[in-house]
């Protein structure tokens, strides 16, 4: 299936909605039922089949069918944040008494789940440099149940070998799940690399627009229903109708989007490469970074999330930051608008940097759709600052 049928096509029921070229929002809560007998049907297949909108709803379904074909599984869930679907693949794939192994440096609140709230209900996880697929194995204990990667990691961009920790993973019987919010599906497969659960924050590139908070779990049948019946249902963190149909809107553009990021993130790592305010550059495609051999065999695109670390103090750090003009000083990346993020802002680190979880010089930039010159001026003229 090629790229264009899926997010112009797949999924979506012209004949069923007068030929209308984008889908209606079902903004509804509930769908009757012709008879007593085809309601018992609809309850035993609420899994696809519109019920209440907790369950199946036909806007979300839609986004569903494209997400699964994007990522090549059978499946896909959608959630009302990448947190819930990050959270409701956990719970759905670990109880207690079992134990997790996750990459050292996940996304903040994925680490606050794991090591925050389910110790509290018997289940214990460790974090591992995961860079070498060894580490991973040491790590794992009799009560593992599943492997938790986020290759590479949104600050500083590490990787992991994908069919190494699959297979190491398959040999044990154990499931493993990624984060693929930074590749997003154009960049990165990894269900061609045995990985059994993909989780992303649409939020970012799927959606991106800024505008839309989302979440999806792409798997095999199975394991969506497994994730349907238990954590989806009972605690409800749904995408509502209206944000899934922003959502397909957002992904019609999915290709252009990343493509253009692509070509524009290059020209900026080169710019940055070589400026000499600028120490060290992460992103697995910023030359003497990382990880060569898995960005060939891995990562078919770059993503415009990338940080620097600057040759300066902090407060050169944040002369730098208010100092840019086309980017904005925000959280969160992956929409139309380029943004700068900088460690230091988590919370004052003067005095004790050494407990920042990143170089607290570093600076996150998001790229976006602008005019890559334009970025790379504004760049330019901020870097003097430092
Ligand atoms: C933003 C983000 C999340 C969380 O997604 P939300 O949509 O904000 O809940 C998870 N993982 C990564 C890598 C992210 O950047």
């Amino acid at each position: 299936m090629d790229l264009s049928h899926i997010l112009f096509h797949l999924g979506e029921e012209r004949d069923r909605y007068a030929g209308a070229v984008a889908p209606p929002v079902f903004q509804a809560s509930n769908f009757a039922q012709p008879t007593v007998a085809a309601m018992r049907a609809a309850i035993a297949r609420e899994y696809e089949h519109p019920l209440y909108t907790r369950g199946a709803n036909p806007t979300a379904a839609v986004l569903r069918r494209k997400l699964a074909a994007l990522e090549g599984t059978e499946d896909a869930l959608v959630f009302g944040s990448g947190a819930a679907a990050v959270a409701a693949a956990v719970v759905a794939a670990v109880g207690q008494g079992d134990h997790v192994v996750c990459v050292d440096k996940p996304y903040s609140w994925t680490r606050q789940l794991l090591a925050g709230l389910l110790p509290r209900f018997g289940i214990a996880s460790d974090f591992v440099d995961a860079r070498d697929p060894a580490t991973v194995a040491e790590a794992l204990r009799p009560t593992t149940r599943l492997i938790v990667l986020e290759s590479p990691n949104s600050m500083t961009f590490e990787q992991q070998d994908l069919a190494a920790i699959a297979a190491i993973a398959r040999s044990r019987g154990l499931l493993t799940m990624i984060d693929n919010s930074w590749a997003s599906p154009l960049g990165q497969s990894p269900a061609a690399f045995g990985i059994d659960v993909i989780v992303h924050s649409g939020t970012k590139y799927l959606a991106g627009h800024g505008d839309v908070v989302f979440g999806a779990v792409c798997a095999s049948r199975a394991f969506c229903e497994t994730v349907f019946r238990g954590p989806y249902m009972t605690l409800g963190a749904i995408l509502s109708p209206h944000d899934a149909w922003l959502a397909l809107r957002g992904l019609r553009t999915l290709a252009v989007r990343m493509q253009r990021i692509a070509d524009s993130t290059r020209r900026v790592l080169a710019f940055l490469e070589r400026h000499p305010k600028v120490r060290r550059v992460f992103h697995p495609h910023a030359g003497g970074y990382g990880q060569p051999d898995l960005t060939e065999r891995q990562l078919r695109l770059a993503s415009g999330l990338l940080s620097i670390e600057l040759d300066t103090d902090l407060d050169g750090v944040e002369r730098v930051v208010d100092a840019l003009e086309r980017f904005l000083i925000a959280v969160s990346w992956g929409g139309f608008e380029s943004l700068a993020f900088p460690a230091a802002a988590w919370r004052d680190w003067r005095g004790r940097e050494a407990e920042c979880p990143v170089p607290v010089s570093l600076v996150r930039l998001s790229i976006g759709l602008e005019d890559p010159q334009v970025l790379i001026a504004d760049l330019d003229q901020a870097l003097s600052r430092a």
